[in-house]
């Protein structure tokens, strides 16, 4: 990195390394230290990034590299390979059986998410036809059962607390009992969640444990960057972690956090947070978080090629959504919320073939994630007839548009007219892709 002058082009130097047919030492090495750079810069802890660049200079050794072998395409697949190796900490988490009572005790620092996601992972199991119950074993902070109470009720959810008893183990065990009399099959405990120093929470969180509980899961904010691997460490040294749950994902956090935690904790993330609401949850799937994780910055470059290597599924299934219907301003919507979610623009359009690719990746990543954001803001205030049907779009629903999104005539007119590119381009593709043999071309 030091021998890059400040300036200096380093997409041109990852586009030398992708078009030379012989890479040279230099050119793999400049490579590997702007790979550092992004993983540091997206949290990824130093000892961790420091690992993966020793291993590939293990795995990639240029010099046994046959002669007419595709040395870039193996340098890129070491490269994602290694990280997506690191959140594959070899075990999957505790597999609960449906039918048969098992007990999941949440933990985290205090403001994680961790009650959120009680709930959300209450409702998700909920809706696969599981028997979830809620326990609110946290008795430190006020208004904790109250919080719960309000979600668990939202999501039509049994929940146990106490506004008086102040024993964390006793509320936690009667929970339990009660919830197995009910043959619940899935009861999740949420523990209180003050400093992580605090000796004393870690004993409770330790006493609850020992009297019931199956698996740990720990939740972390993906916005603690650095911290991640100590906050993740302090927690699995009083209690045996099982699982991570990464929260806020939505926001601009990079989740280089989530690789520090499943170090730390040897356990794997099994699922992100990716709002407020309760179905905003996810399953963890480690190759598109990879390609997240390195296309930040000045990656996309070098993400175009790494999807030669890695997310084909990903690009089927976004064809297979948008070929059931028209392109409508709602599914524009959505795709702008992958791209904020991407962390790169360059990386969801590139899975559009047809589209046309210079217009859209016009302007720096920066610029067009704000436009994003923009228009976004705009379509808030569309109603979802017209987000399902934009033919109704007219004079008046412009201005009302404008006026609701306290934005520009212009700025909506603007978004309409992307939102005509991007269809016409939609519309060519899926033309080109009938010709080719229909349907069977996306599966
Ligand atoms: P706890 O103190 O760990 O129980 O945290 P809470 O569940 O009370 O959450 C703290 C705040 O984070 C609340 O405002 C939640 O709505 C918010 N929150 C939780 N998970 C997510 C998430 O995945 N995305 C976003 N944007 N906010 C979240």
């Amino acid at each position: 990195l030091d021998h890059i002058a400040a300036g200096h082009n380093k997409r041109k130097i990852i586009q030398q390394m992708s078009n030379a047919t012989i890479i040279d030492e230099k050119v793999f090495n400049d490579c590997l230290k702007d790979i550092t750079r992004a993983l540091l810069q997206a949290d990824v802890q130093f000892m961790l990034v420091r690992d993966m660049q020793t291993n590939i200079k293990k795995i990639v050794n240029l010099d046994h590299i046959a002669a007419g072998h595709n040395k870039r395409k193996i340098i890129q697949q070491a490269i994602f390979n290694e990280l997506c190796k690191i959140l594959d900490p070899g075990k999957p988490a505790f597999s609960l059986k449906k039918g048969k009572t098992s007990v999941v005790m949440f933990v985290g620092l205090q403001g994680s998410g961790k009650t959120t996601t009680c709930t959300k992972y209450a409702y998700y199991h909920q809706k696969k036809g599981w028997k979830p119950a809620l326990v609110c074993a946290d008795t430190f902070r006020a208004g904790a059962f109250d919080q719960l109470k309000q979600n668990a009720t939202k999501a039509k959810i049994p929940f146990y607390g106490s506004y008086t008893e102040s024993d964390p183990v006793r509320i936690a065990v009667e929970g339990v009992e009660r919830f197995k009399e009910e043959n619940c099959d899935l009861i999740i405990v949420d523990t209180s969640g003050r400093h992580k120093q605090e000796a004393a929470l870690f004993e409770e969180m330790r006493q609850v444990f020992e009297a019931t509980v199956d698996l740990v899961i720990f939740v972390m904010d993906s916005s603690i960057g650095q911290a991640a691997f100590d906050q993740a460490q302090a927690f699995k040294h009083s209690v045996a972690v099982g699982a991570v749950i990464v929260t806020k994902m939505d926001g601009h956090a990079k989740g280089g956090g989530a690789l520090s935690a499943v170090a730390a904790t040897k356990s794997p993330v099994i699922f992100i947070g990716m709002g407020e609401h309760m179905n905003e949850f996810e399953v963890f799937d480690v190759k598109p978080f990879v390609s997240r994780l390195l296309g930040m910055g000045d990656w996309s470059g070098f993400m175009d090629k790494i999807h030669e290597v890695a997310p084909m599924e990903q690009q089927t299934e976004l064809l297979q959504k948008l070929s059931e219907g028209p392109f409508t301003l709602g599914i524009m919507y959505k795709q702008f919320q992958n791209i904020l979610q991407m962390g790169s623009a360059d990386q969801v359009i590139s899975m559009l073939p047809g589209v046309d690719q210079e217009l859209m990746c016009q302007g720096s990543v920066k610029e067009r994630q704000a436009k994003c954001k923009r228009y976004m803001t705009i379509m808030d205030s569309i109603t979802n007839e017209e987000l399902d049907n934009p033919k109704l779009m007219n004079e008046s629903r412009i201005m009302r548009i404008a006026t609701g999104s306290g934005r520009q005539v212009k700025d909506v007119t603007d978004m309409l007219e992307e939102y005509k590119i991007l269809s016409k381009a939609w519309e060519g593709t899926m033309k080109g892709l009938k010709k080719k043999g229909g349907r069977s071309a996306l599966s």
